[in-house]
């Protein structure tokens, strides 16, 4: 189950964003998951409640999984696409030099943090 390691990776992200901000916990993120990014989104929700159940960092935390569709940039007519299935041809002329903008990644976006007001005060004093 390779959910398990990609939810290693985005808490490992989650870590460095909470450290940057001095935050004590995570409230709520969103992972978008592209069709080719080979992530079954419940098999990850299993590895990120196992993660919150260990993590006190992620103890108050929800994930939101968006599924995001394949997205296609034609090289011929420039036009951006959602091709139907997985066909790798442009949707608007039909060419097949196209490449992939949006489909192949799992992306965290949207971090909410629980920050103590220490951390905002010191952020604060150094602007
Ligand atoms: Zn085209």
């Amino acid at each position: 189950m390779h959910e398990l390691s990609i939810m290693q990776a985005l808490f490992e992200q989650l870590q460095g964003i909470a450290r940057e901000y001095g935050a004590r916990r995570v409230l709520k993120f969103r992972v978008e998951v592209g069709p080719l990014s080979n992530v079954v989104p419940e098999l990850l929700y299993d590895a990120f409640m196992a993660f919150r159940a260990a993590e006190p960092l992620l103890e108050k935390a929800e994930m939101d999984l968006i599924r995001v569709p394949l997205r296609l940039r034609c090289a011929d007519c420039g036009e951006v696409t959602e091709p139907q299935g997985f066909r790798m041809v442009c949707g608007s002329c039909g060419s097949k030099r196209v490449e992939v903008v949006q489909g192949e990644d799992l992306l965290l976006r949207d971090v909410e943090l629980e920050i103590p007001e220490e951390a905002l005060n010191e952020q604060n004093s150094e602007s």
